[in-house]
């Protein structure tokens, strides 16, 4: 079960993990993109997270559409829209829930994950943050069906993710800027997937409390 509380919490957790690892992801971006990744996720994460107070009237369906607005209005680059609509459909997939139980949880990472794979149309191995989302949303819809606890299913999905963005690094890039790159891009950790793992990270921690 998730409470709105640790909504609020998980995204609060989330912007400073983006603040702590603004240089890695920018680092990691300078590799194989143009050096913004960080940048950018911390811009809108830092918004979002200046939002938080004004957010804690309302339902979790409508924090999480002020989350997407925000991150496509502030956000530039390809993370923007993607994580947009990640939060966009997210929000919609919990519309009129107080509290998530297990399979709402699920029901929003699959909606977030979908959204993103119908807005970027990578596949599963174009070292994309799909590569760390779609291992995460299956760990964790698999651990429920096992009858697993939620903080035991995001910990195995957080986990999945920390696998599949580890995974990134030998692949050959077939979306975004790192495509353009060809052989190059193999051999560096794609920072999408690398901001993703942190985004489950968060999640564990709230929920793991
Ligand atoms: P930009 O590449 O526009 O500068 P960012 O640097 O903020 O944007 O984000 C780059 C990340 O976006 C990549 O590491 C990758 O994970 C993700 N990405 C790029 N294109 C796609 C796509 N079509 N589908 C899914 N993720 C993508
Ligand atoms: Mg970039
Ligand atoms: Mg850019």
């Amino acid at each position: 079960m998730m409470t709105k509380e640790q909504i609020l919490q998980w995204l609060e957790q989330f912007a400073d993990a983006i603040a702590q690892n603004k240089e890695y992801l920018t680092q990691l971006d300078a590799a194989i993109g143009d050096a913004d990744h960080g940048i950018n996720m911390d811009r809108g994460f830092q918004k979002v997270a200046s939002q938080l107070p004004k957010l804690a009237e309302q339902d979790i369906s409508s924090v999480l559409k002020t989350v997407s607005i925000t991150l496509i209005s502030s956000v530039g680059g390809a993370s923007g829209p993607l994580y947009g609509t990640f939060f966009l459909r997210a929000s919609t997939a919990v519309a009129g829930k107080q509290e998530l139980s297990n399979e709402d949880l699920a029901s929003l990472l699959q909606a977030g994950l979908d959204g993103v794979l119908q807005r970027g149309k990578a596949q599963l191995g174009d070292k994309t943050m799909i590569d760390a989302l779609s291992p995460a949303v299956t760990a964790f819809t698999q651990a429920i069906g096992q009858g697993k606890t939620t903080s035991e299913a995001i910990q195995q999905a957080t986990a999945a993710a920390e696998q599949g963005m580890q995974a990134t690094i030998p692949m050959l890039a077939k979306k975004g800027r790192a495509s353009y790159l060809g052989d190059r891009s193999i051999d560096h950790q794609d920072p999408g997937a690398t901001s993703v793992y942190l985004m489950l990270k968060s999640l564990s921690e709230v929920l793991g409390m």
